[in-house]
């Protein structure tokens, strides 16, 4: 839509969809508040990237956060981690917005209209759609990515550009729950580890302090959604979870020696439920393999090391990420070498321009996202156009 609305400037612009209305992914960002941007400064966006930082360096300054906002011309609210969201809180209203700028640029835009087949036959492109046959002098693809396919981002733009001869660099699940073997999670189902650190080794190193949330079948939340996009291209994964990250090992170990002072006569189960969720800390002594029932005076060093490291580096086994369906972007597609970032145009085919999650770009959640996709839909809509 923003790319459309760049274009209608001085050229005639038809907007294909194939779904019954225009949006649909858009609709249900943000939990249907969609954070449609951040308010941090343009340059501090960069380090939100997880992919191809540089490559948004034009595409971010031609068409900054600041810019969308006075663009859309909707009340706003900043929200914590500097969110941006339409005041009213409507997903809904950003869609109508867009829309209302679309038909008054004139844009011709056909809903339940499927792209089938993109060919180049000498300048002019022909498109085949389910309702007949275009040929068009400029096209811009803006079919996004292949993650919650029902909202109509099926993938398909990936197969037009590849059989224009642009490389597609490897799809994967970003920002997408983590799946593990450890059985133990079913039981502890929607309980939420705050202030927490989460450690993955392997192809790098990472470690996420936040939030994260225990699934039936591994762990979301943000920073297990966040891990996600940073360790998807690894092939060896190790990952453990510190409990108490304010606490080195060696304060950790003097603070539980105090409690243990005070609490000799009691279980150990006891006083580690003081310190950890409660429902965690039966399934965590499991795991260290310190007996639950055992009196704090019968704890052994031995064991007191098991808890300390256990405390710090509570194991959690790596199965998969979840499928590229249930992320809420996707990470890979178009090769960025083969498009000029300060036009979006294909460097391979004359007339070819990009927008979006289409393009090997990915960022972490906070509004990032759908900027890269407003500030290279600008851009390609910009470049596309005739000379007026
Ligand atoms: C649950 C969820 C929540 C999210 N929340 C946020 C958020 O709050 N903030 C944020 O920054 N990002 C968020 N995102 C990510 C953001 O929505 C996407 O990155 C962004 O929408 C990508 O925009 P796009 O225009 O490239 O693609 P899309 O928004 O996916 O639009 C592509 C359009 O192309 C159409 N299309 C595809 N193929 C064809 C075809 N063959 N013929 C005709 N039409 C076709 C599709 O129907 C679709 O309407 C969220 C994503 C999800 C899944």
């Amino acid at each position: 839509m923003m790319a459309a609305i760049q274009a209608s400037k001085s050229s005639q612009v038809v907007l294909l969809e194939q779904n019954e209305k225009l949006g649909k992914k858009l609709y249900i960002t943000g939990k249907g508040r969609c954070n449609f941007t951040n308010n941090k400064d343009i340059s501090e966006f960069f380090p939100e990237l997880v992919r191809n930082p540089s490559f948004l360096y034009s595409a971010f300054y031609s068409f900054s956060n600041l810019d969308l906002v006075n663009f859309l011309q909707l009340p706003y609210k900043v929200e914590r981690g500097d969110r941006i969201f339409p005041q009213s809180d409507k997903s809904s209203d950003v869609i109508r917005a867009l829309e209302a700028f679309c038909q008054k640029g004139g844009v011709d835009i056909r809903k339940n209209t499927k792209v089938l087949g993109l060919e180049k036959e000498g300048d002019q492109f022909s498109i085949e759609t389910n309702k007949g046959n275009l040929t068009c002098d400029r096209v811009i693809l803006a079919t996004g990515g292949r993650s919650y396919p029902r909202t109509g981002s099926q993938g398909d733009g990936y197969d037009f550009a590849k059989k224009l001869g642009h490389t597609i660099i490897p799809l994967k699940p970003a920002l997408v729950p983590l799946i593990l073997k450890d059985s133990w999670t079913q039981d502890l189902e929607g309980l939420s580890l705050r202030n927490v650190a989460l450690k993955a080794q392997g192809d790098g190193k990472e470690e996420l302090f936040g939030e994260a949330l225990i699934t039936k079948t591994g762990l979301s939340g943000p920073i297990a959604l966040s891990l996600s996009s940073k360790i998807n291209r690894w092939k060896k994964v190790d990952l453990s979870l510190d409990l108490k990250p304010a606490l080195d090992f060696q304060s950790l170990d003097q603070s539980l020696l105090r409690d243990f002072d005070q609490n000799k006569n009691k279980e150990v189960l006891t006083v580690m439920k003081s310190r950890l969720p409660q429902a965690l800390a039966e399934v965590f002594l499991n795991v260290v393999q310190v007996d639950s029932r055992k009196k704090i005076h019968d704890l052994t060093r031995e064991d007191r090391d098991k808890l300390v490291h256990g405390l710090k580096n509570f194991p959690l086994h790596f199965k998969a990420l979840d499928s590229i369906e249930r992320g809420i972007v996707t990470s890979g597609g178009v090769d960025t070498l083969e498009v000029d970032p300060s036009t979006m145009e294909s460097k391979l085919v004359k007339g070819l321009y990009f927008s979006g999650e289409l393009l090997d770009l990915d960022a972490l959640t906070g509004g990032f996202n759908l900027q890269i996709a407003f500030s290279t839909g600008y851009l390609a809509g910009e470049n596309s156009r005739l000379e007026s």
